[in-house]
């Protein structure tokens, strides 16, 4: 019955967090999952087999390793660096690479955990995987981060493989690292193999679009989110939090359907922008010079503010879109925002939003759209990226962003129905958990026991 699989779902979350101490974003994305399988594990007997969610929820196999590099005055740090491959029941696992100083094996396990229901959304033949380092390339010379990624990929290399693990970028990872990372990789190996990394450059091997996927799709799904309600994002205010390649891109992307996004942050505060952000500043501040916040609203003139330590979700408007980092949004800032009138709140990034604050939002009536549905876009045409490596061609960038609105708007019509299917509709949060784990449940169990 419902109430005996609930029983085991809660036994086995309680199992995890006694075997997995200190890891409690892990803990976070895990309860969020099993807290939403219930309905599917009473309707259908087959995924209510023991062994199964236990599978699903213990990582194929964890790797940990030492990353020494030396700085520019030839001292010598020590990193860590990570790799966790989840899952690779509907492909080789697929997932970005974290630097950032928060990065430990919890943070890792979370993103590849939440990656293997993305990645299963999107309808493309990819596992899940996730990895990264507690480097900080903040303040770091060209050089530095160089080396850095090089003795990184010494001993990743071994690991990954076209048909094997495939990482990109995520926070601390973009366009610049994944070109040292795959000269590395091609330097030990002796061998060019376009679609051992994605996130290349489009000179030698990368997809056009794939730097602005993640964001051009959270706004496609908050657009769709939109629908719903029949509206669109013309004139629509949007607090967008964030100020890297996933901020950035949603803003071009808001900017081109005509909605106005007033904000900007990084970890030392906010800018609000009456005027709107302007794009294209923003990109020379945070990609050319990689400045901060702050130096986007000292050039900007009056219309900017910058607001030291504040948060972006303070400021009033008509959609949020968190695309920062894990936990950035709480339950005293999804108040604000339901004071405020806030319609819609669609996640950038991987977990943004608190479990208390999207039970505040959803009880007010605001639309919610889960990271692992609305940001999936990113990883969607990393996949794309892989094809067209894999037949040694490059498409056109039309074709990328036809395929990109085509799959966002599947992913969103799936969740939909999902939550339909399962009595809860409009709930995409348990619609995304859902129809992902049917996909990947459904390979475990044809490829038997392993
Ligand atoms: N880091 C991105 C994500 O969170 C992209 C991963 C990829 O392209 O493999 O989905």
């Amino acid at each position: 019955t419902r109430t005996e699989i609930q029983a085991r779902l809660d036994a086995l979350r309680d199992e995890i967090e006694r075997r997995n101490p200190a890891q409690p974003e892990f803990h976070q994305a895990v309860r969020e999952v099993l807290d939403t399988l219930a309905p599917v594990l009473a309707a259908r007997p087959e995924y209510a087999d023991p062994g199964l969610v236990e599978r699903l929820v213990e990582p194929e196999r964890q790797i940990i390793f030492r990353v020494p590099w030396q700085d520019d005055q030839g001292r010598v740090h020590v990193n860590r660096g990570f790799r966790v491959e989840f899952n690779s029941a509907l492909g080789p696992y697929k997932g970005g690479l974290r630097f950032h100083p928060s990065v430990d094996l919890g943070i890792i396990k979370f993103l590849g955990f939440e990656q293997i229901f993305k990645n299963a959304l999107t309808g493309l033949g990819i596992g899940g995987g996730k990895g990264g380092s507690d480097f900080d390339p903040h303040g770091r010379s060209d050089a530095e981060v160089m080396r850095f990624c090089q003795s990184f990929m010494t001993e990743l290399h071994r690991h990954l493989g076209e048909h094997t693990d495939v990482p990109a970028g995520d926070i601390g990872v973009g366009g610049r690292e994944i070109g040292y990372l795959f000269g590395q990789y091609r330097r030990i190996t002796n061998r060019w193999e376009a679609g051992v990394l994605t996130g290349k450059g489009t000179g030698w091997g990368g997809s056009a679009v794939r730097p602005e996927a993640t964001g051009y799709g959270n706004v496609l799904f908050a657009a769709a989110m939109l629908r719903e309600r029949g509206e669109d994002l013309e004139g629509q205010t949007v607090a967008v939090s964030g100020s890297g390649n996933v901020a950035i891109y949603t803003m071009e992307k808001l900017l081109a359907l005509g909605a106005n996004p007033l904000t900007c942050s990084d970890s030392s505060g906010y800018v609000v922008d009456d005027k709107g952000i302007d794009v294209e500043l923003l990109k020379q501040v945070k990609e050319v010079e990689r400045g901060r916040v702050s130096d986007y609203a000292e050039r900007r003139g009056a219309s900017a503010t910058f607001v030291p330590g504040g948060r972006v979700w303070e400021v009033p408007a008509d959609v949020a879109l968190p695309s920062a980092t894990q936990n950035e949004l709480g339950e005293q800032d999804a108040a604000t925002l339901v004071r405020n009138g806030v319609k819609v709140v669609s996640e950038g990034a991987n977990m943004p939003t608190t479990p208390g604050a999207v039970r505040l939002l959803r009880q007010a009536g605001v639309a919610f759209g889960p990271g692992k549905a609305a940001n999936a876009g990113g990883v969607a045409v990393s996949a794309l990226e892989m094809a067209q490596n894999h037949s040694r061609t490059a498409w056109p960038r039309q074709k990328v962003e036809e395929e990109l609105a085509r799959i966002m708007s599947d992913i969103h019509r799936t969740c939909q129905e999902t939550a339909e299917r399962y009595g809860v509709p409009g709930d995409l949060v348990t619609g995304a958990n859902i129809a992902g784990f049917e996909r990947v449940a459904d390979a475990m169990i044809a490829q038997g026991v392993i």
